[in-house]
């Protein structure tokens, strides 16, 4: 039995209030939502793809880093599996969104199936909410319970890919403008700027020494 919080009974929204740092423990929580935050841990996805979830071991930290759980479930390798399994799902379901095509039957088959799952209940306390039920299966059915609700509602039209041709990761907008461009603002837009103005000098320097 865990006691998460005072305030919020839906592990989602708990989530979002929980953990602010876009990296954590060597894992990228950039997206504002845990359904595609998963897929970011398959780093360089696009070129030089690396296995952040190679152990067991490193699921148990993702779920810590996610927010979901202050202890570590200590998943076995089948639920690793499971969870890159659902992971790569995640991914082709995210881009189905931002290329506006239709979802793949088999991958939301694959996401219906986690989020059957029982998931981790919340228990009204003296102290406030309590969370039972917190094994890692349990806490993949959270995450695709958070899946069905972005994909399946109008959230799925502000789902976007970063605007770095070389990073894959996704990201809900949920800016004022809808205008968000990058990942992150440190990172990816921040690599956007000084790119622009290293451009802007080079144009500038054949000018200065004619
Ligand atoms: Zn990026």
């Amino acid at each position: 039995m865990q006691r998460y919080g005072r305030t919020r009974c839906n592990l989602s929204s708990w989530f979002q209030m929980a953990a602010q740092e876009e990296d954590r423990d060597g894992f990228k929580f950039r997206s504002g939502r845990l359904a595609l935050d998963l897929p970011a841990s398959l780093a360089g996805r696009l070129r030089q793809p690396r296995e952040l979830l190679e152990t067991p071991e490193d699921l148990g930290r993702w779920l810590i880093a996610s927010g979901l759980t202050p202890v570590d479930p200590s998943p076995g390798r089948a639920t690793l599996e499971q969870a890159r399994q659902l992971r790569e799902a995640l991914y082709r379901l995210g881009m189905a969104c931002v290329r506006q095509q239709p979802l793949e039957p088999g991958d939301m088959e694959l996401v219906n199936h986690f989020a059957a799952r029982s998931p981790p209940v919340p228990q009204l306390t003296p102290a406030g909410v309590r969370w039972e039920g917190t094994s890692a299966p349990a806490l993949l059915s959270a995450i695709a319970r958070d899946a069905v609700d972005l994909f399946g509602t109008p959230l799925a039209g502000f789902i976007r890919k970063c605007g770095n041709e070389s990073c894959a990761l996704m990201f809900l907008d949920q800016s004022r403008s809808k205008h968000r461009r990058w990942c992150s603002m440190a990172g990816c837009g921040n690599k956007a700027k000084v790119a622009e103005f290293r451009r802007r000098q080079a144009d500038e320097t054949p000018e200065r020494s004619k």
